[in-house]
């Protein structure tokens, strides 16, 4: 052997976090087991422990770098194309490299060594969870036909039987004999008889129920989705990364586009990611593809079993996969030829990950497209602020369908001003619920319709709200509501932190009728029992949905109207089809429109008219009621009229105005600590710092703006209490760099401290 071939060195990326990465050597026969996106058992600090190789390197000068011990993986985890996209999410988002990859492999993953003499045996993991099935598959070259159902001798359902196997083609002993007590014996028969033939494969557990596997064919687009699928198509044959942003109200047929734009994809050589926001919206989306693209679709998302996770990432690795559809975590599939990515609902704050790795999918979506040369279509029927005005601004293409497939009526909404009501009302449910939505909930009640009730309650209810005209209290530097803060009694701007006592009159309209705000679903529930005794009502929020599968079992009771009322937060807003929910009543609007928060009004759009989409789905139309305080907010009018791009230019003028994304960059760095007073104090002293540091450089004086640090909204949370520091910038680079130097100089300051400090760019979590 060459001298050269005696040894290799690889660079690798470990699961601690560390946001280096490290070079080992290869010697002997595991030379020819190393590749990129293999898992190595290497030592380090005393201690053995998981890398990922990330590249085979030219040999280096340094002296002492250390061997492997051994390589985990019998293939490889993730293409080499997926390196650099690893290598963005861990420098953009400031998280440990190693920590990235280690979060987007399937969890269960990870070896332990409990001991020190053991090594895990190669190759284990493709024995995990994999199946051997038998198949019952028409012989290659005989016809079975209606011709031999006609023999007098036939047991009973030989017809059907036979019948299933003209339509399927194949089917698995285990689904024959689900269908058939006599299965097995008949599927001997007509192997004996040489029409069919009997195989054993080994396959991934099949994790959607069967019964969804309807054979469809697909409907004739109509000449709306033709014009948008043509369009995609050019951009797949040129082989660059392209972003499409596709607004299509609800029911314009978005996902028959999405059908399409796979297939062509798939023609041309492509592989496709489908990404929905919630777990529960996979089983629809997949049961479609799986339909028409049989066993080419694969699933992903966190809710699999250890087991189901690894049988699906390895057939997407080993290219079995032409589309994978899934929740966020679907971006990490390790698709070999990336064509196309499809992030559906792309408005939806459900792609931001709140713990560990705060990555926001669909951005990071982009950057995975942009480094396959892919093309991306960001799917919506309420399409976000940012990616409509990179639209506007032609970074994106835009694609419009505007009109519903089946001409359904869009839904009557009616907005009650609560301002006017309170004045004369006597009973204090009142400004629960109004006399109209009273009302249309009995008329309903009346003809056997559903209604479905939304309050909104994220966890935050502390406005401080004039009853009289509605208005809060904001903050002078900010624009946004103050956050009332019982303890201490004031008023909170959490951005700037500036403090006022709550004032005894109303700054608009002078009156005295000022009070904090806030009430939840448990209370709404109350008062449509005292109402409507008569009615079966159950409530839906993460109170009432702790146990798992519950929120299943209440919506299934829903479907199958065994309920009449269901009032919840927004987990009954998503992706849900009731054909005999005629009436939607929103409970308050003024809870998201006056979270401390710059996208409050993008927010409640989005809530609202996604709530307002539950209804008239069926063929009776709908009627959605809106309660308010603030019924001349562009956010609600917009809603009131199905008008996205009044909406829009509103909204953007006033993102423009105050310097908010898009038309900057924000960063939150957060502070969590047991003591109020030492988490005050680090806060304190890494804000100046941060000052000091821009100070310090010219060039990004001007570029960045630096808020707090400040008590945040939520300021106590989990036993911890929070600071947060936001920082504003105008390019992506000077806050990349500004953070980046945060991070060095607190380390130190933090050690020990008992103080941790988490960076959050991109923030959606505002409180
Ligand atoms: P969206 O995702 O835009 O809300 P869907 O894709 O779910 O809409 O389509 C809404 C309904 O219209 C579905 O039931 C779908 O099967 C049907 N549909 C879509 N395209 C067509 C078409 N070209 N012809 C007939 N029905 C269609
Ligand atoms: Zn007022
Ligand atoms: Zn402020």
């Amino acid at each position: 052997m060459p001298e050269s071939l005696q040894k290799i060195y690889i660079q690798v990326a470990v699961a601690l976090p560390i946001s280096d990465t490290f070079t080992y050597t290869v010697t002997g026969e595991l030379i020819e087991e190393v590749a990129v996106g293999k898992r190595a058992l290497v030592p380090f600090s005393g201690r053995k422990i998981t890398a990922y190789i990330l590249r085979i390197i030219p040999p280096g000068k340094r002296k002492g770098i250390k061997d492997i011990i051994t390589v985990i993986d019998t293939r490889p985890l993730f293409p080499p194309q997926m390196v650099e996209f690893f290598e963005w999410l861990s420098h953009y988002y400031l998280y440990p490299i190693g920590l990235v990859i280690k979060g987007a492999l399937p969890a269960g993953l990870n070896v332990r060594i409990p001991d020190r003499t053991r090594m895990p045996s190669r190759g284990w993991l493709d024995r995990v969870g994999l199946l051997k099935m038998v198949f019952i598959t028409l012989k290659k070259g005989t016809t079975i036909d209606r011709s031999l159902f006609d023999r007098k001798r036939l047991p009973r359902n030989e017809d059907e039987f036979l019948e299933m196997m003209i339509k399927k083609k194949e089917v698995s002993l285990r689904e024959i004999n689900s269908v058939f007590s006599n299965g097995a014996y008949l599927a001997d028969k007509w192997v004996r008889k040489g029409f069919l033939k009997k195989t054993r494969r080994t396959v991934a557990r099949d994790i959607l129920d069967e019964t969804l596997f309807i054979p469809t064919k697909p409907p004739p687009l109509n000449s709306k989705q033709k014009e948008v699928a043509e369009r995609i198509n050019e951009k797949l044959r040129d082989n660059t990364f392209f972003t499409y942003l596709l607004y299509g109200i609800t029911d314009s047929g978005k996902t028959e586009v999405y059908y399409h734009a796979v297939r062509a994809a798939k023609e041309l050589g492509k592989q496709s990611i489908i990404m929905v926001p919630e777990i529960a919206l996979t089983v629809s989306m997949a049961s479609l593809f799986k339909a028409r693209f049989k066993d080419r679709v694969a699933i992903l998302h966190s809710a699999l079993s250890t087991g189901e996770r690894y049988d699906q990432w390895i057939r997407i690795a080993k290219g079995d996969a032409d589309v994978v559809i899934g929740a966020r975590s679907a971006l990490f599939a390790p698709l070999p030829r990336l064509g196309l990515i499809i992030v559906d609902e792309e408005h939806d704050l459900s792609y931001k990950q709140e713990e560990k790795f705060r990555y926001q999918a669909r951005d990071a979506a982009i950057m995975r497209a942009k480094l396959s040369d892919a093309v991306i279509i960001l799917g919506s029927g309420t399409p976000s602020v940012q990616s409509y005005q990179n639209a506007a601004i032609g970074k994106y293409g835009l694609l419009t369908m505007p009109k519903r497939i089946l001409k359904r009526e869009l839904p009557e909404i009616q907005v009650i001003d609560m301002a006017k009501l309170k004045r004369g009302s006597a009973a204090q449910d009142e400004s629960i619920m109004s006399p109209p939505l009273k009302e249309a909930i009995e008329e309903n009640l009346t003809q056997k319709k559903q209604t479905i009730l939304f309050l909104n309650r994220r966890g935050f209810s502390s406005l401080y709200l004039c009853r009289f005209c509605g208005e809060t209290i904001r903050c002078p530097n900010c624009e946004v509501s103050l956050t009332y803060h019982k303890y201490g009694n004031n008023l909170l701007c959490h951005y700037c932190g500036f403090s006022i006592k709550p004032p005894k009159r109303c700054p608009s309209c002078n009156s005295e009728d000022l009070k904090p705000y806030g009430f939840g679903t448990q209370r709404v529930a109350q008062v449509l029992e005292s109402l409507f005794p008569k009615a079966r009502v159950e409530r839906m929020d993460r109170d009432t949905m702790r146990r798992k599968g519950e929120a299943q079992q209440v919506l299934k009771r829903f479907m199958q109207h065994e309920t009449d009322i269901l009032v919840g937060t927004q987990m009954v807003t998503k992706g849900h089809d009731f054909p005999d929910v005629t009436l939607v009543g929103v409970i308050s609007a003024d809870l998201s429109l006056n979270y401390p928060d710059f996208r409050a009004g993008e927010i409640t759009f989005q809530l609202l008219s996604q709530v307002a989409g539950r209804t008239g789905r069926g063929n009776m139309p709908g009627k959605v009621i809106i309660q308010t305080f603030n019924p001349s907010h562009y956010a609600i009018t917009a809603t009131k009229d199905h008008d996205y791009t009044k909406f829009f230019s509103r909204e953007i003028a006033l993102r423009r105005q105050v310097n908010y994304p898009p038309f900057s960059l924000i960063a939150y760095v957060r502070f969590l600590g047991n003591s109020k007073t030492k988490t005050e104090k680090i806060a304190a002293h890494i804000g100046m710092k941060i000052r000091n540091t821009i100070k310090q450089q010219s060039k990004r004086k001007n570029a960045v703006e630096v808020l707090g640090p400040v008590e945040a909204p939520m300021a106590k949370l989990k036993g911890k209490y929070r600071q947060q520091i936001l920082i504003k910038s105008r390019t992506s680079r000077y806050l990349n760099q500004l953070l980046k130097d945060v991070e060095s100089f607190s380390t130190q300051i933090l050690s020990s401290s008992g103080v941790r400090m988490i960076i959050d760019v991109d923030p959606y979590q505002m409180m």
